[in-house]
């Protein structure tokens, strides 16, 4: 009977131990869980802040980014990257969309050194660089660049170069051959003397506005061009420039015709925004035919006042429209009667510089029109 009491004790007791065993366990794996639970967060979080790191990075530069693993999966890519260069998830194999990308990579997943190739697609030229980031994580990086305004540029400066000397041989000749002129006897003519006169000013304006413009060149290149602005009656900046072209204006027999109100105050730095008129009147000149007409005229709304330079000129076709305030770019009709292609660009330049606007309208054969904001002073 005794037997039987410490048997049952027994049980009770062993049975006790297993479930505060099994209570224990219980715990512990539920503690377990909810630390896995926690820890997987926190990844997820860690992730997304690498993400959202890698995105920011990403926005800063016009480089299209992409991010392999070892295996060849795609561990991220920036938005620039995304339907232009590759498709897929992130976590599975890439679709290249152009075979070039895929070939570099090959490159530097076989020697794991770093490779570089150039391929063209609608008009554009791309530079592709693919490298391994020192890990860990070992990762594969891929760069993809659009270099066509750069290629653009280099060819344009190569042939720019080239053109100067011989831009500057024009003017040059043309004046020596007025001098010459004038010394065989028609210096003795009044009329004819007071016209070869008139040329030669007009030439060498064009010679000084080719220096300027290399020289503003070289100020917008290195970046430095401070201005001082102060409160300016609009005359103070228009008339100095039409004093400039006065010869010329005469020369070619342009009527110029004065519709801005002289009495309305912009912030400007006088001097320096001379030039910007001086590179609008020259190129007004320069393709109005003989008789026409140039009109300078202005608009004012609370903040900001509008000038603009209005010619009877042959226009510009649309298509060159928003791109004649390029560095060196020039339209088809004006690539053989000289000029630098820099005289909008520095323009451009020097109104922005003074917190305005400069653009162009035009209807091919009704003339161009230019116009130029500055705030109110
Ligand atoms: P450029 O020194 O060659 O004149 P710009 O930068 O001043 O260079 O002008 C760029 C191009 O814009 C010119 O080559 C010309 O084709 C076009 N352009 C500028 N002004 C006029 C205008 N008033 N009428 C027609 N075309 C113009």
């Amino acid at each position: 009977m005794l037997g039987l009491a410490a048997f049952g004790l027994l049980l009770l007791i062993v049975l006790g131990a297993w479930a505060l065993w099994a209570q224990t366990r219980r715990l512990r794996c539920q503690q377990e869980l909810a630390r896995a639970q926690r820890e997987a967060s926190e990844h997820a979080r860690a992730r997304r802040e690498h993400v959202a790191t890698l995105d920011a990075l990403a926005q800063a530069t016009p480089l299209a980014l992409i991010l392999l693993d070892e295996n060849g999966r795609l561990v991220w890519r920036s938005r620039a990257a995304v339907e232009i260069f590759v498709r897929g998830q992130v976590g599975a194999a890439p679709i290249f969309l152009y075979p070039a990308l895929e070939k570099t990579l090959e490159q530097t997943q076989a020697d794991g050194l770093e490779h570089a190739r150039q391929f063209n697609s609608d008009g554009s030229v791309y530079l592709i660089r693919s490298f391994m980031l020192s890990g860990p994580p070992r990762l594969l990086a891929l760069t993809v660049e659009d270099v066509t305004e750069l290629q653009r540029l280099g060819r344009t400066r190569r042939d720019f170069v080239a053109n100067l000397s011989h831009d500057l041989r024009t003017p040059i000749a043309t004046i020596q051959l007025l001098v010459e002129t004038l010394q065989e006897g028609a210096v003795e003519k009044p009329k004819k003397r007071e016209k070869l006169l008139d040329s030669i000013a007009a030439q060498t304006l064009t010679l000084q506005q080719m220096v300027q413009e290399l020289m503003d060149l070289s100020l917008i290149e290195s970046g430095r061009m401070p201005l001082r602005l102060m409160s300016t009656p609009l005359s103070q900046i228009v008339e100095p420039a039409l004093t400039r072209f006065s010869a010329s204006i005469e020369h070619q027999q342009i009527r110029l015709q004065r519709a801005y109100d002289p009495h309305l105050t912009v912030l400007a730095d006088v001097e320096i925004l001379q030039r910007v008129l001086q590179n609008l009147l020259h190129n007004a000149i320069k393709f109005t035919p003989e008789g026409g007409v140039i009109t300078i005229g202005s608009s004012e709304s609370e903040d900001e006042v509008v000038i603009s330079v209005r010619d009877t000129g042959p226009g510009i076709p649309a298509e060159h429209l928003n791109r004649i305030f390029e560095r060196f770019y020039k339209t088809d009709s004006s690539r053989s009667s000289g000029g630098s292609g820099l005289g909008l660009a520095i323009a451009k330049h020097i109104v922005e510089g003074h917190g305005g606007r400069i653009w162009a309208e035009s209807e091919p054969g009704q003339g161009a029109a230019f116009y130029f904001s500055l705030l109110r002073g």
